[in-house]
């Protein structure tokens, strides 16, 4: 007789992990128990010792989809001659460090339930059990019991009590367990708040948006705005109302099968789409798909994901519905509407009708997005199916609240070997996106009991959430620590591969505040988080500084930047040639030249954003966006076709040294490369094939400086990270060079290399410094 004691730690909580626990048991024929405590689940088994190792060995082979193993700890205790096994009722005190479950879509087994007529939850919309359905957006605070989620106002009928009781059942202690009897209901409400009386309001949404209707439909993390995808119509009445005219509009597809007729899959891709997460993944269209033509405007690709919620199951179920268009209910960049009320008051202009539920929800949450970068997944948005999940850290972390960038903001809260990210929270801008940021800040402290015990901002003087983190920590009394922004990008994609350096750090990004004052982009650090510096960093190079004429005006319209990029590298911006190629007048010019001679609201950067954008709005007539990188993203899309390019010569940024004030600094001078594409643009080279030099000259430029780093420092390790690492081409370039020059590369796969990972490398850093001071 053997008798053990386990102490499993990681996601184990609302996964079905003691019912499964239960069930080996009683295979395996042991005594025992199992409960839930604060940190995770603690079992006891007692039997036969093969009996017993066998339990062991398949506690973690079988464990449950949804749940994630991070430690068992093992210890052997005296045999007591218990018989029977278990389920010991939650306990709700001590340290709290075990994992809420993220929201996972409808398992197989449901969606089975939901389409067959004889089933008691027949198109029943919020079935679920321990393998699927909302955790994170109906949790208030852990442990992760149904009092502590917004099911706590439906009380379970005897059937459903009965299933929740019953550890063999599939819903044992699924907290959200419902059924038509006893659950959530949805109703049909107009725009005027009134609801329309329908003995089948998902039939009646369907007509509605199959005569080309804008339905607000609420979800899992908020209301999407949908229309029928297929229709141009409607899709452009979409545009108009919520006053988003360029940006791409997600694709929900009914299957795998849906989602391959629109676009091109990989089998990696579809693995993706299928993940518990049913993230939006972008893929390439297929010409002749039959997805109206205002859906993702001047790109090669589609967001496409699949149905993850009863609900939308059910829209699908019905023949008619091919593809809809899925989109975050919100005003350009505002927080997702979640309750009914709010969502009433903010889109009764743009929605003709509202599908809505009584099953609140207490987190917004997007729906997150990846895409296939250099053969691995890569999160270009983490929020639903991802938030909270913890992402491990190098080493072990105070508890810190590390607040990100101003836009596409995620802020996130570390303690321990673990920093918990906050869903995609938009940008923080005005006070709505400030208060989405507080709420949900508030949430997660709660949810995970973490009291930070310092505050980490980036280094930008001007960004709300750095005068937030400063005021926020005044009033505790907390240490500050600043984290330069490219430093921070850097430092996510190590600590995400676990590399305490040094590290050469590719950062190439849109804009970020520099140490010197100026913007900065183009970088190539090198960055230790170990060391007799820890969270230290040195700027070895980047790309030379040009002018940025009117500031954030030139983020907005890359004309300018290609102007200021033209009027840098010495071309005459008022000839004739030029001015058609800027499409601009030549008194606008004027008035530009102006304002960099006089430096007047014109601040330097060494952004490699913004030299996308410049070349863009040269290459493509892209002179003014409508949504943030937009030039950039049509750059990459329209090398889609071609092949890889031999980095011509022309194109490369030449690594020299430059005499900046009383210092010696090394950049990227980009006068040829702007040479040779009005050389090309000249000679009537398409546009498809100088943006595939572009792209392949700026890597091997960026690859060539990384050589001289390593020849300077012996360092032969390269992070890289940065928004500009989102861009496909440009990522696969890079790895596959440096790679062939013998470096070791990493880059992001758990964490956005976007202002959305930001937070993650600032706690990375602070960490890294609080840990090591004495
Ligand atoms: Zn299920
Ligand atoms: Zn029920
Ligand atoms: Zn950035």
């Amino acid at each position: 007789m053997r008798r053990e004691r386990y102490e499993v730690r990681g996601v184990v909580q609302g996964v079905g992990f003691r019912p499964f626990v239960y069930r080996l048991a009683l295979e395996e024929g042991l005594a025992g128990s199992i409960g839930n405590d604060t940190g995770g689940v603690t079992i006891e088994v007692e039997g036969p010792a093969e009996r017993v190792e066998a339990f062991r060995r398949r506690l973690e082979a079988e464990a449950p989809p949804l749940s994630r193993i991070d430690s068992v700890a093992v210890r052997e205790t005296p045999a007591t001659g218990e018989t029977g096994f278990h389920i010991i009722a939650s306990e709700a005190s001590g340290h709290v460090s075990t994992g809420i479950p993220a929201d996972a879509a409808t398992c197989a087994d449901c969606l089975r339930e939901l389409l067959d007529p004889n089933d008691r939850r027949y198109r029943y919309p919020f079935l679920n059990c321990t393998n699927c359905g909302p955790r994170y957006t109906i949790t208030r605070r852990i442990p992760y019991d149904r009092p502590q989620t917004s099911m706590a106002r439906f009380t379970m009928c005897v059937a459903c009590q009965a299933e929740y009781d019953d550890p063999t059942n599939r819903r044992f202690h699924a907290q959200p367990n419902a059924c038509p009897v006893c659950g959530p209901r949805v109703w049909l409400v107009a725009s005027d708040g009134v609801e329309i009386p329908s003995d089948d309001p998902v039939t009646a949404a369907i007509d509605r948006l199959m005569a080309g209707e804008i339905m607000a439909i609420k979800g899992i993390g908020g209301f999407h705005l949908a229309v029928d995808a297929t229709n141009e119509f409607a899709v452009m009445r979409l545009r108009d109302r919520k006053h988003r005219y360029g940006k791409p509009l997600a694709v929900m597809a009914r299957d795998l099968e849906a989602a391959r007729e629109l676009c091109v899959i990989t089998p990696e891709e579809e693995e993706l789409l299928l993940t518990v997460a049913r993230p939006i993944v972008l893929a390439p269209k297929r010409t002749g798909c039959g997805i109206a033509p205002s859906v993702a405007p001047g790109i090669p690709w589609l967001g496409v994901f699949l149905p993850y919620a009863p609900l939308q199951h059910l829209l699908f179920a019905d023949s008619r519905v091919k593809a809809l268009v899925m989109t975050s209910a919100n005003l350009s960049e505002e927080p997702i509407a979640i309750n009914n009320d709010e969502a009433l008051a903010r889109l009764k202009h743009i929605a003709d009708a509202f599908l809505m539920h009584d099953r609140e929800i207490l987190q917004r949450c997007d729906d997150s997005v990846m895409a296939l970068v250099d053969g691995a997944p890569q999160l270009i948005r983490r929020a639903r199916g991802f938030v909270p999940l913890g992402v491990p850290l190098p080493f072990d972390s105070p508890p810190l609240l590390a607040v990100g960038g101003h836009l596409k903001n995620v802020f996130t809260l570390a303690r321990g070997r673990f920093a918990y990210q906050s869903q995609h929270l938009g940008d923080l801008e005005n006070l709505t996106g400030l208060e989405f940021f507080r709420e949900a800040l508030a949430h997660l402290m709660q949810t995970f009991e973490i009291e930070p015990e310092a505050a980490v901002h980036d280094l930008h003087p001007g960004y709300l959430s750095t005068s937030w983190a400063k005021e926020w920590a005044a009033e505790r009394n907390l240490p500050l620590i600043a984290v330069q922004h490219h430093h921070a990008h850097i430092a996510a994609c190590m600590a995400e591969h676990g590399i305490k350096g040094p590290a050469i750090g590719l950062s190439l990004d849109g804009t970020g505040y520099g140490m010197d004052g100026k913007i900065w982009g183009g970088e190539v650090l090198v960055c230790r988080l170990d060391g007799p510096a820890p969270g230290h960093f040195e700027r070895f190079a980047h790309l030379e500084y040009v002018p940025m004429p009117g500031g954030e005006a030139a983020i907005r319209e890359p004309w300018r930047m290609a102007l200021g990029h033209l009027h840098h590298a010495g071309f005459d911006v008022e000839s004739p040639e030029v001015l058609a190629l800027l499409g601009a007048k030549p008194q606008e010019v004027r008035v530009l030249e102006r304002m960099i001679e006089r430096e007047l609201n014109t601040p330097l950067t060494s952004s490699c954003g913004r030299l996308f954008d410049a070349v863009a709005a040269v290459v493509l007539g892209r002179g003014v966006v409508d949504y943030e990188a937009q030039a950039a993203i049509e750059l990459e899309g329209c090398a889609l076709g071609e092949g890889d390019e031999p980095a011509l010569r022309e194109y490369m940024p030449e690594l020299c040294e430059a005499e900046e004030g009383a210092a010696t600094e090394v950049v990227l001078r980009t006068g040829n490369l702007w040479k040779a594409i009005l050389n090309d643009l000249q000679c009537g080279v398409p546009a498809g094939r100088i943006a595939a030099r572009f792209h392949a000259g700026i890597a091997e430029g960026y690859i060539n400086a990384a050589a001289n780093a390593r020849i300077e420092t012996g360092i032969n390790v390269v992070a890289m990270s940065g928004g500009c690492l989102h861009n496909r081409r440009l990522a696969r370039l890079l790895r596959a060079g440096l790679e062939e020059e013998g470096f070791q590369v990493f880059q992001h796969r758990k964490v956005s290399p976007g202002d959305g990972g930001l937070s993650y490398g600032q706690a990375a850093v602070a960490a890294a410094i609080l840990t090591t001071r004495p």
